[in-house]
């Protein structure tokens, strides 16, 4: 289980304002629908949530794997930053 801290590169215009309960919150598009879910931290107990029913029901799902995130309540210290520019992207030739 990862035990240091995990970089996510969340690009700006998908990131969305604290509320009571929750941190770090961002938008997350559904692979298999139009659906747009919320992953966010929670500020108390320090694991991420998403407003999925696969998280809502089993507290894991598949948004929060494939951002390399724990789900069941694991505490996760994020550091959440910008999509990297092109300019840092691995070049295809
Ligand atoms: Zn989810």
């Amino acid at each position: 289980m990862p035990n240091g801290l995990i970089t996510i590169n969340v690009p700006s215009t998908s990131r969305l304002p604290d509320n009571a309960q929750w941190t770090n919150r961002f938008k997350i598009h559904s692979s298999t629908s139009n659906r747009v879910y919320t992953v966010a931290q929670n500020k108390t107990g320090r694991f991420f949530g998403c407003s999925c029913k696969g998280w809502i029901f089993n507290k894991h799902c598949k948004h929060l794997q494939s951002l390399g995130i724990p789900g069941n309540y694991q505490k996760v210290q994020v550091s959440i930053g910008p999509r990297p520019t092109l300019a840092f992207a691995p070049a295809n030739a």
